[in-house]
């Protein structure tokens, strides 16, 4: 062992072996790995080793479908066995909405490049997987490349890649202390000491103790999970194929073949947690007694699904542990405050996701960026809130226990909430308000009578008639929105403007003006659609998604320049804005000064009533509108203030659904949907903000883009025949036969009495007129091109 490297990875379970082998692929080979027992042996070693490619979230699924496909690469090139069965797989459909459910999904994953896919009956599910009771079973989803691995031979082989490519690694070796150094890291170990400019933390189990040997505070925790394998089977015994991969969603289970029986997985509901502040150090190879009282049910219903299991006896139980962040998903990328930290912790399905993480990360650590659109599993998708214990223990506890539950899209889950909550939290619940959550902050949804309850479907819900009147207000009288839940940070310093002019790649506004501002990637694709105001004081802000605030933080504090501080004003304002043709009517009768002065995208410090705000004259709902900004102690006074001036107009509450049905019938995008980091500005849209003429982070690459062919596929929007649900993201879009883009938005224009799509197809397929169709949960439905802004579409109830 050398006493320098340019990266250290600690741990050598599926995934620091993972990102060891993907470092040296990409040509960094000065890299050791640290292991401080034998490979695989946290909870890499005792894991059941089932590959599966259905994730409901499209981003993870095609990082597990790059993992399916890397695992014969690697043992190819290893040469070390993995024991790879691609029996295919198969996911059961229980209940009529499940089925609805993996038929919306099977379409999705069309959407996404993942082809290899289709839909069976009960009959040819059962065909497919002989030892199965169909009893219940009302469809399935069949996946050729899906089954099982052996989880030893995977670690070995990743690290033997690796070493052949040039990195190292050393098991028995301990990672003791890490200390930050100008150059980067002191990694003190029980072999020696080992500066590098580069950590990793991977240690599985262990990865909080390493994240507080750095200061880091990981939201992640591990949960106790058991598998059972049964002695022979004799119904597998006799078949001449290998039963295949199958999951019993509505029965908590997972089977694949173990040798000539099998092997049955259970999502316990009764979860249990386990060293949550890591595994003791002494940990080894080391299994939990099963607990079968915790299991009984999930066990029953195991047991009828593969009747024949019954008749024989078990042969091993595993109850061991592995690591879950609050959603599930992994923990990837750099730490931020902490540079050369690298986070590859939380990944619950190492052998399905150590691929794609490995990927990821080599990727971002080399290039500064990976190739995929990381959010889904990026670190700093989580703020400082999500480091409290019990958040993390609910949210975990939450995610493993409906790990096999269908969540719909209009579900509200209880874990970790309520958390933050505005100031006028409580009046606004007396108003009838139903609260989401962004981040760690209740946001307002719609304003509904007492004793309304909402059902969870994935059609449109019994909601959407009180989300269709606050749309009305919106449009015609004046509507009073909470805005706690935008971001916001303030820019100050000699050397503000300069650095502004140079992260953001549109022209900087005026003072006292706003302006929308599109942030680049050094790649030339998305990295924001923030909106700049300048108070004309020497203080800017920059506006833009909630809980996007730590994500856009690091870059902003990556990208700094002497003479420049940014704060996170999260914690000190938020704020009401008053939207609607009437809007102005309300904020006259509270402002001392004269608002109607106060021009479309101008802002400024105006007394409203008793609060002195923050104005801005805009709002992403399409009409006139005032986003009054407070600080947190005025929040409750001026919602009363602006209740009590708005009565005569009318006022009325609405919520976040009446503004995301608002924008769509204005064709605005939004993070996460129409704006991604996988999206450029000519895509979008967003190249109509560039400033060209001057210098910004993205440029060449952006002019790259408008100087060549440009883009393969264009934002536009779409009418959508649809019948009882609208599309909500990721949806196929078809010309005939042929896939032509997907649905990146939808929902229902309630204003405009339209189903409505945003979507990105292929440029000859983005005329206004073009007849296309869309699936809308699994149900083809013809769609048209529309030009953008079904709603006032020259922008007058805006600017008025
Ligand atoms: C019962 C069970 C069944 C499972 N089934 C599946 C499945 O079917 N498919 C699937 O994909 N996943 C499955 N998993 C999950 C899978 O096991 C994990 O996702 C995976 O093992 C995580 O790998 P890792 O490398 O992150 O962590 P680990 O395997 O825990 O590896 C971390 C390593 O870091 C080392 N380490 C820690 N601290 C230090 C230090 N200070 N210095 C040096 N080394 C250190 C540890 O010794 C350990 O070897 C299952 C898990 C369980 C418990």
């Amino acid at each position: 062992m050398k006493s320098q490297y340019r990266v250290v990875v600690i741990g050598g379970g599926v995934v620091g072996a993972s990102v060891l082998y993907h470092l040296a692929k990409f040509g960094w080979s000065d890299v050791v790995m640290l292991e401080r027992r034998r490979l695989a042996s946290g909870s890499s070693w005792h894991a059941a080793g089932g590959i599966h490619a259905l994730n409901a979230d499209p981003n993870m699924a095609s990082l597990q479908a790059y993992t399916i496909d890397l695992l014969s690469e690697i043992e190819k090139e290893s040469g070390q066995n993995i024991g790879l069965h691609m029996t295919g797989g198969l996911t059961l459909a229980g209940t009529p909405e499940r089925w609805e459910w993996l038929q919306a999904n099977y379409r999705i994953f069309q959407s996404i490049g993942i082809d290899d896919c289709e839909l069976l009956t009960p009959e040819e599910a059962q065909k497919r997987c002989p030892i199965m009771s169909t009893d219940g079973v009302l469809g399935a989803m069949w996946a050729d490349r899906e089954g099982y691995i052996d989880t030893t031979g995977t670690v070995q082989a990743y690290a033997t890649a690796a070493k052949k490519r040039g990195a190292e690694y050393y098991e028995e070796t301990k990672v003791e202390s890490l200390t930050q150094t100008a150059e980067g890291w002191q990694v003190v170990t029980d072999k020696g000491t080992i500066s590098c400019e580069h950590v990793v933390n991977a240690a599985g189990l262990w990865a909080k103790q390493v994240g507080r040997m750095a200061g880091v505070e990981l939201p992640v925790s591990p949960l106790k999970h058991h598998y059972l394998i049964t002695d022979t089977v004799p119904e597998v015994a006799a078949a001449d194929f290998e039963m295949p991969m199958t999951v019993d969603l509505e029965g908590f289970t997972y089977m694949r073949q173990d040798q000539k029986g099998v092997l049955v997985g259970i999502y316990e509901v009764d979860h249990e947690h386990w060293a949550m502040d890591g595994a003791p150090w002494n940990y080894g190879e080391e299994l939990f007694q099963e607990q079968l009282d915790r299991i009984e049910n999930e066990l029953t219903l195991g047991f009828e699904r593969y009747p024949s299991i019954q008749n024989v006896g078990i042969k091993t139980w595993v109850n061991g542990a592995f690591t879950f962040s609050p959603d599930g998903n992994p923990l990837v990328g750099p730490v931020p405050g902490k540079r050369g930290y690298w986070s590859a912790c939380a990944v619950m399905a190492g052998f399905l996701q150590g691929g794609g993480v490995g990927k990821t990360l080599a990727e971002w650590m080399i290039h500064g960026e990976p190739e995929a659109d990381a959010w889904p599993m990026d670190v700093a998708r989580y703020g400082d809130f999500a480091q409290n214990k019990r958040y993390i223990r609910e949210t975990t506890g939450q995610f493993y226990s409906r790990r096999f539950v269908m969540t719909y899209p209009n579900e509200q889950l209880p874990a970790g909430r309520p958390l933050k909550m505005a100031p006028a939290h409580d009046a606004m619940t007396e108003a009838g308000c139903k609260w989401g959550v962004s981040w760690d902050l209740e946001v307002p949804l719609y304003f509904a009578p007492k004793g309304f309850e909402e059902t969870p479907t994935l059609k449109r819900s019994n909601a959407h008639d009180i989300v269709a009147e606050e749309c009305k207000v919106i449009r015609e009288g004046a509507g009073l929105l909470d805005i706690t839940g935008f971001s916001r940070f303030e820019v100050c310093g000699p050397n503000a403007e300069a650095w502004l002019d140079k992260v953001m790649a549109s022209k900087l506004p005026a003072p006292g003006r706003a302006k929308l501002a599109p942030m680049l990637g050094a790649n030339g694709r998305l990295k924001g659609d923030l909106t700049v105001l300048n108070w004309g004081d020497g203080t800017w802000w920059i506006m833009g998604s909630y809980y996007l605030r730590a994500w856009h933080m690091r870059w902003f504090d990556d990208h700094m320049i002497e003479g420049v501080s940014v704060r996170d004003l999260g914690e000190e304002y938020c704020g009401f804005a008053v939207v609607g043709p009437k809007s102005q009517a309300v904020v006259e009768k509270l402002a001392e000064q004269d608002i109607s002065a106060l021009k479309f995208m101008g802002c400024g410090e105006f007394d409203i009533g008793l609060v002195r705000a923050r104005v801005a004259r805009m709002s992403v709902t399409g009409e006139k509108g005032y986003e009054i900004n407070c600080r947190y102690g005025d929040h409750i006074t001026l919602r009363r203030m602006l209740l009590e001036a708005g009565a005569a107009e009318g006022i009325r509450e609405c919520g976040f659904n009446a503004m995301l049905s608002t924008r769509l019938e204005k064709s605005f995008g939004i993070w996460s949907a129409e704006f991604t980091q996988l999206y450029t500005p000519g895509m979008t849209g967003m190249d109509r903000w560039i400033d060209w003429s001057k210098d910004f982070v993205g440029k060449d690459a952006a002019l790259a883009e408008r100087d060549g062919n440009g883009p393969a596929q264009v934002q536009v929007t779409l009418e959508v025949d649809a019948l009882d649900a609208d599309a909500s993201g990721y949806e196929p879009i078809w010309a005939g036969e042929e896939r032509v883009g997907f649905v990146t938005s939808g929902g229902y224009g309630h204003y405009t009495g339209k189903s409505l799509a945003m979507a990105l197809v292929n440029r000859d397929m983005a005329e206004p007129g073009t007849e296309l169709s869309v699936h809308v949960v699994g149900v083809e439905r013809p769609a048209r091109v529309i030009a953008p802004s079904p709603y006032d579409p020259q922008g007058k109830a805006m600017r008025g």
